[in-house]
């Protein structure tokens, strides 16, 4: 079966064809500008780029141009949209209303709607995706796919704020997680790579935004992010783990709002506010290494922190088999791989400097043979991931 993967964003649109009997793309592309002037879609297939220039007004004439590429006699790579099996699609926040991947009825729709406040940003634009697709394409299953659902596993103990029960149960505020699809990718890579599915894994989604989740036995026992993204380990600009009573204290100091102290947490702290240098990890090598005290702290920071998720993980799932690194900084950032992990000897990690350095498609073990605790390095493909979740529900 061919599935079409959608990733919908406010004026954005990326997707990919992938045929699932060989887990192949057979295109993919992206659609910019939707509702702005200037609205152009990028397609890729057969080696071929191609850039149609044309007006998108809202997200259902976005993915009427997508399907008139996939299906271009010229540029296509379907005869018609009868070889499309289903429509999966990334969806950011859950809630509580959802705790799987679900394919949408007429019911859950309205459902889906009810989780625009767990991510306001981006579920309404979710949203606008599904019903483009309904509209597109009549009858088509689609499939929902929510960045928390890896997360639902947790025990209460891991997912629970310690806040008032009743505010729990009223307002349903407690530790979701994100970059659920990529975790659960690659714990499921490494599963298959170490043959055997009883593991302790702790994943380590390190990118723009970062994450760490402990997997036991397959399943997510805990993650750093929180109720969003914010909290866990510092990523590019948003700070991680604070105490809330220093955001208060920061906000009085610099007479901000709490909107403009949640935005400023987000936007302006992180590697990017600790160095004053950027955002990206290879700006801060570069700079460390020319002796920028800030560069070089952000990097430790960052460092310290992740590995103190690591040993509280491992305590979490009583030992550890493996670490996975995934994402912009995990599957290239040799530097930042070498700071985590030297030094987790503890942990019964032995570190292979040498492997650490080569770059390799698939799975990489980057310890050394004989390492108690394996460390891997393996790409993340959250769009296969959706695939694979759509074909097992349709
Ligand atoms: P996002 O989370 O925005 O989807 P990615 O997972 O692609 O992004 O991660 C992007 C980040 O990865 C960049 O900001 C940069 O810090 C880091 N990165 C990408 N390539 C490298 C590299 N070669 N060396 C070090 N860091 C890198």
């Amino acid at each position: 079966m061919k599935i079409l993967v959608i990733n919908a964003g406010s004026s954005s649109l990326k997707y990919q064809l992938i045929d699932m009997d060989t887990e192949s793309v057979l295109a993919k592309g992206l659609c910019e500008r939707i509702g702005i002037d200037g609205s152009n879609l990028v397609h890729k297939a057969n080696g071929k780029q191609t850039k149609y220039v044309a007006a998108m007004p809202d997200h259902t004439v976005a993915i009427k141009m997508v399907i008139d590429a996939l299906t271009d006699p010229e540029v296509g790579v379907v005869s018609s949209l009868d070889e499309i099996g289903a429509i999966g699609h990334r969806v950011v926040g859950s809630g509580e209303y959802f705790s799987a991947p679900t394919l949408i009825t007429k019911d859950n729709l309205a459902t889906l709607k009810m989780t625009f406040e767990f991510a306001p940003i981006h579920n309404p634009a979710n949203y606008m995706g599904v019903t483009a697709c309904m509209e597109a394409m009549p009858g088509k299953p689609n499939v929902v796919v929510f960045d928390t659902a890896f997360h639902s596993t947790m025990p209460d103990e891991a997912k629970l704020y310690a806040i008032d029960y009743q505010d729990y149960l009223d307002y349903k505020v407690r530790r979701y997680g994100a970059h659920g699809t990529s975790h659960k990718y690659v714990s499921a890579e490494a599963i298959k790579y170490l043959g055997k599915k009883e593991s302790k894994i702790v994943t380590c989604h390190l990118g723009g935004g970062s994450s760490v989740s402990a997997v036991l036995n397959g399943k997510c026992v805990d993650t750093s992010m929180g109720f969003t993204p914010l909290a866990g380990v510092p990523m590019g600009t948003r700070s991680g783990d604070i105490d809330p009573s220093a955001a208060k204290f920061l906000a009085e100091k610099k007479g901000m709002t709490f909107e403009e102290t949640i935005n400023y947490l987000n936007k302006k702290c992180g590697v990017a506010g600790v160095s004053g240098v950027s955002s990206d990890f290879r700006d801060l090598q570069a700079a460390a290494e020319e002796g920028n005290y800030r560069a070089e702290l952000a990097l430790n920071i960052f460092a310290y922190n992740v590995r103190k998720y690591i040993g509280a993980y491992t305590v979490a799932m009583g030992g550890l088999d493996c670490i996975v690194f995934t994402a912009g900084i995990g599957e290239n950032s040799s530097y930042t791989r070498a700071q985590i992990c030297e030094g987790l000897e503890c942990l019964g990690v032995e570190f292979d400097k040498e492997a650490n350095e080569v770059r390799k498609d698939g799975v990489n073990e980057i310890s050394k043979p004989g390492s108690k605790v394996k460390v891997l390095v393996i790409p993340t493909n959250e769009e296969l991931m959706i695939a694979r979740e759509t074909l097992a529900l349709v």
